[in-house]
């Protein structure tokens, strides 16, 4: 995939954009987490975004997903204003997290596959046969631990419909640290499969691994204390001094 050749004919209001953010800020008590971001995504784009912990990225995503209101500000995708919808409706308008897709149950309902990945959690206790088979009226909390991964996800809205629903093709996928945990190799392969699995999809992609987010991305958006920093490709990313200064310089 080479960066940029899809790009020359870019409108400079990013009109062709897929998704884009206007002035969005989102307080928390009197803390702007995210402070007038203006971001622009175009169909098919690779789009990285960094910045250091507290910086605002997991809440620009749960803004552009809906897990969280907007205090000002809009999102909109595929050019409709989307800033009030539930998370459910840019789900079905073709907006992804990160679910791991791979491990989905199609014919189970979204809350029945949360409540499996949630029993699975319990597999030293119990065993893993145990942990997934024991009746969950004998599984103390297990349903409300269901209720709040729902809500955290921003899935509490489907919860009922076959998990099928998160299977359509997305058409943009948001990744919030993908390999947080992982080893280089799985790294690796957790990249290779997003790379190939969704090549013709928009990817959001936040990742601490500055020489994978340089390798992969199309364009990087540089947040800083919830303001958008910088944004360019990664060659200017990596020469833009104010970029440098605030984050990478104390980076490895
Ligand atoms: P990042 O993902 O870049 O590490 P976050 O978006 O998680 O950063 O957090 C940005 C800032 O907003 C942090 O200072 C964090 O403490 C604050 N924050 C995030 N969520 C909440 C919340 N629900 N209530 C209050 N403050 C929050
Ligand atoms: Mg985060």
């Amino acid at each position: 995939m080479s960066a940029g050749d899809a790009r020359s004919d870019r409108d400079s209001d990013g009109s062709e954009a897929i998704l884009r953010t206007d002035g969005l800020l989102k307080e928390f008590g009197n803390f702007a987490a995210i402070d007038d971001v203006s971001i622009a995504v175009e169909p098919g784009e690779f789009r990285s975004v960094i910045g250091p912990n507290g910086a605002g990225k997991t809440t620009l995503f749960n803004l552009i997903s809906g897990a969280l209101s907007v205090t000002e500000g809009t999102v909109t995708f595929q050019g409709e204003d989307i800033t009030n919808l539930p998370p459910e409706q840019r789900i079905r308008r073709g907006m992804a997290r990160s679910f791991q897709i791979s491990n989905i149950f199609g014919g189970l309902t979204v809350r029945e596959n949360v409540r499996l990945a949630a029993q699975a959690l319990h597999r030293e206790e119990y065993g893993l046969r145990e942990a997934l088979f024991r009746p969950t009226d004998r599984y103390d909390g297990i349903n409300d631990d269901t209720d709040r991964i729902l809500d955290r996800i921003g899935l509490a809205g489907v919860a009922e419909e076959t998990a099928a629903v998160l299977a359509t093709e997305p058409e943009l996928v948001l990744f919030d640290e993908p390999t947080a945990g992982m080893g280089p190799e799985e790294t690796q392969n957790t990249i290779d499969l997003i790379e190939e699995v969704l090549v013709d999809q928009t990817l959001i992609l936040v990742e601490h691994d500055i020489e994978l987010v340089m390798d992969l991305s199309d364009r990087i958006t540089v947040l800083h204390r919830g303001e958008v920093l910088s944004e360019g490709t990664p060659e200017e990313i990596a020469e833009d001094e104010a970029v440098r200064d605030a984050y990478l310089g104390g980076m490895t």
